[in-house]
């Protein structure tokens, strides 16, 4: 497999104020094809350190990609620099001038002299049209490696890569192709997971599995090479297959997708409606849900009741039973549920009442003690949490564990 590596150049990446974004999507791109990303590095416009970070990457990679730093000032370093760490010429290259210049007049406005500089073109590297920006781009061979120098504004580089850059690579890649597919799992812990499955994906090096913790899901990612698109998803689909077998309904999703996209398309494949009823999830979970385009055939209502008098007034819940259970206990969130759906006239009603913190814990009711509620025309059920986490988390574990609620009872 080739191996690349990507060198962001700019002193403003360097700064708490900016991210190099362009190495992610390059990175992807170079997966896409085959070719592995080994290496990364920002440096900002300083001579030595960016001639120090070249040589480098040509010693030890196939494919080295630069981006930024092809402006007309004197901190856009990266022509000059690129060139003399390959002990190459910069060559004024009229074509070039004259295009910069007429780009120049067709917004009617004379060129820069400055601009000028842009036309320095490292020998014997091609020219890569830049029809977003000033900067040409540049791609040489240069001892055997691949030297690609691409704009930092993302506007022109993505657009250079891929009409310039990548059929380029393709051919150089050969018959690797990558494809990459993420298992998304609710209701299981990091290790519960790995328990189960280690044993499945240890036995591959092909696909490569990696176990991602993010917020209250657990991620499986999958990542096979084959020497076509369909044998690479043949090999996926065979391993993700032997996962689910052990992870079951624990597993949402398949392909990357999010639990609220999840939920929503299998109301909107049987025709059921939902409304829900959140206190401590202040509208956590109506948000969720309408993030996704269409929501509107299903999701009929979302309702924050904060206040015990919100919970009596909009949903009905009897002040009694708030008096007696507390406004945190099963009782009250499914009296929530039961109210929502009788008041919105929906098939579903979710609820959700807890203690999202940081105050408001006492012994007999902790902070992060949540109780998520369903209703629907046969049966209300409810479920008891004890979340870990600060507010934020309580709050997003507790939407996620509600969808996923309904999620199952739709299986
Ligand atoms: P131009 O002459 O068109 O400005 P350039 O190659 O000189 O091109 P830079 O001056 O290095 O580009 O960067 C211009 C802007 O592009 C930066 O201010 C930043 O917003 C964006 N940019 C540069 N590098 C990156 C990067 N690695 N990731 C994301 N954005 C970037």
């Amino acid at each position: 497999m080739l191996t690349a590596e990507i060198i962001a150049i700019g002193s403003e990446l360097l700064t708490p104020d900016r991210t190099d974004t362009n190495s992610l999507w390059l990175t992807e791109k170079l997966n896409s094809i085959g070719i592995e990303v080994k290496l990364k590095t920002i440096v900002g416009d300083d001579d030595a350190r960016l001639e120090e970070a070249i040589r480098d990457a040509l010693r030890r990679s196939s494919i080295v990609i630069m981006t930024g730093g092809l402006g007309p000032t004197e901190d856009d370093i990266t022509r000059k620099i690129a060139a003399r760490a390959m002990g190459r010429r910069l060559i004024f290259n009229e074509q070039v001038l004259e295009g910069i210049r007429a780009k120049f007049m067709s917004f009617g406005r004379s060129m820069p002299e400055i601009n000028s500089r842009q036309a320095m073109i490292i020998e014997g590297a091609e020219v890569l049209q830049n029809p977003n920006g000033s900067a040409p781009g540049m791609y040489l061979e240069h001892d055997n490696r691949s030297v690609v120098l691409l704009p930092g504004p993302p506007r022109e580089m993505k657009p250079m890569f891929e009409n310039l850059v990548q059929p380029k690579l393709v051919a150089k890649a050969g018959d690797v192709r990558v494809v990459r597919r993420v298992l998304r799992v609710a209701g299981l812990g990091e290790s519960a997971v790995d328990e189960r499955i280690a044993p499945v994906y240890t036995q591959y090096k092909n696909p490569q599995t990696t176990i991602l913790f993010n917020r209250s899901e657990i991620e499986i990612h999958l990542t096979a090479q084959g020497k076509t698109e369909k044998e690479a998803e043949l090999l996926l689909d065979g391993l993700a297959g032997q996962i689910e077998e052990r992870l079951g309904h624990s597993i949402f999703a398949f392909r990357g997708e999010t639990m609220e996209e999840v939920v929503g398309l299998r109301l909107a494949v049987c025709g059921f409606t939902l409304a829900v009823a959140e206190s401590c999830t202040g509208g956590l979970i109506s948000q969720r849900l309408t993030e996704v385009p269409g929501s509107s055939v299903y999701f009929i209502e979302g309702v924050v009741t904060y206040s015990n008098e919100a919970k009596t007034r909009a949903l009905g819940v009897d002040a009694e039973l708030i008096e007696r259970h507390g406004a945190v206990s099963a009782e009250v969130a499914e009296a929530m549920a039961e109210g929502v759906r009788h008041r919105a006239g929906t098939d579903f009603g979710l609820a959700v009442t807890g203690i999202a913190g940081p105050g408001g814990g006492t012994e007999e009711k902790p902070v992060g003690l949540v109780y998520i509620a369903l209703s629907d025309d046969a049966h209300t059920e409810h479920r008891k949490l004890q979340l870990p986490g600060d507010r934020h988390l309580i709050r997003w574990r507790s939407s996620q564990a509600a969808l996923d609620l309904l999620r199952r009872r739709l299986i």
